[in-house]
């Protein structure tokens, strides 16, 4: 198993990548803490957990809230004993996030608010946890959009991401001597809701599409497994990367047909 003994917290964990994450991790022998403000899909996902014989536990965490991300660090110490693996993951990406003339200053907001300063917040907790069990490590999810434009435009959510590879870095090279690992995840278009209520036309899909060389969105569960050796001891030698799941999109020069 290659997360023996190990506590790792996931947010986000309600649906998408984080849930499967969660679902793989406690596969691997870790227990799973899940994180999300979706109370249900988080319940479920810890019943998934427990069918499968492994443990986990679900916090309601929002984590935009300094106070609730502390409680989630918190609950994963008083549950489990320790933390070992912080998986910042929750993310949104808002329907009416756009270009920069017609995006709201709310959407913006909104956005950074939960995908930049909400990683920032898991870390700010998280790292002494982190110190306190001897290290461990974290993967916070960033997106290829923070390496390239895309095409359909997001920009709150793009520079959201581009601040989450930022903060990783230094976060990497701050915490190395500490035991702490830092990367981040930088998954391509996927098949999952987030994306697709985005993509929410034929045409917005195959737009997306034509830019990914293996011609298909990526899976939650493909992205999991990313997570599982970035979290794992496999990768110990590995801390400050964008570690990129994206199916060739970024090598690829590829013309719309
Ligand atoms: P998803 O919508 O299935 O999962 C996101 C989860 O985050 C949900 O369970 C949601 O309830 C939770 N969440 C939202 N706001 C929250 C908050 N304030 N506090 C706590 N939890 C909150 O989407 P997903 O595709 O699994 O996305 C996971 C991560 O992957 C996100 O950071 C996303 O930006 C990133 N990502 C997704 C894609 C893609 O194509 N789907 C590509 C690149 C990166």
């Amino acid at each position: 198993m290659r997360l023996k003994d190990k506590v790792a917290l996931i947010t986000g964990a309600s649906s998408g990548i984080g849930r499967e994450a969660a679902l793989l991790f406690a596969q691997e022998g870790a227990c799973v803490v899940v994180a999300d403000v979706e109370d249900e899909g988080g319940r479920e996902t810890v019943s998934t957990i427990e069918r499968q014989k492994g443990r986990g536990a679900f916090v309601h965490a929002d984590v935009s809230q300094a106070a609730e991300c502390q409680r989630m660090i918190a609950a994963a110490e008083e549950q489990f004993g320790k933390l070992n693996v912080l998986f910042n993951n929750a993310g949104i990406m808002h329907s009416q996030d756009d270009d920069a003339i017609s995006t709201e200053e709310k959407i913006w907001d909104l956005t950074m608010n939960i995908n930049a300063k909400g990683v920032f917040f898991g870390c700010k907790y998280g790292i002494p946890a982190l110190r306190r069990a001897g290290g461990g490590s974290i993967v916070n999810t960033a997106s290829f959009v923070a390496l390239l434009g895309a095409a359909t435009p997001q920009v709150a959510y793009t520079a959201s991401k581009g601040a989450v590879l930022a903060l990783t870095r230094e976060l990497a090279v701050v915490h190395a001597r500490e035991n702490i690992r830092v990367n981040a995840l930088c998954p391509g278009p996927l098949r999952t809701e987030l994306l697709m209520k985005f993509l929410d036309t034929e045409q917005k899909r195959q737009r997306r599409l034509v830019h990914i060389p293996v011609g298909r969105f990526g899976e939650a569960k493909e992205i999991a497994q990313a997570a599982l050796f970035l979290a794992s001891d496999e990768s110990s030698f590995v801390t400050g990367t964008e570690f990129l799941v994206d199916g060739g999109l970024t090598a690829a020069y590829v013309t719309p047909e």
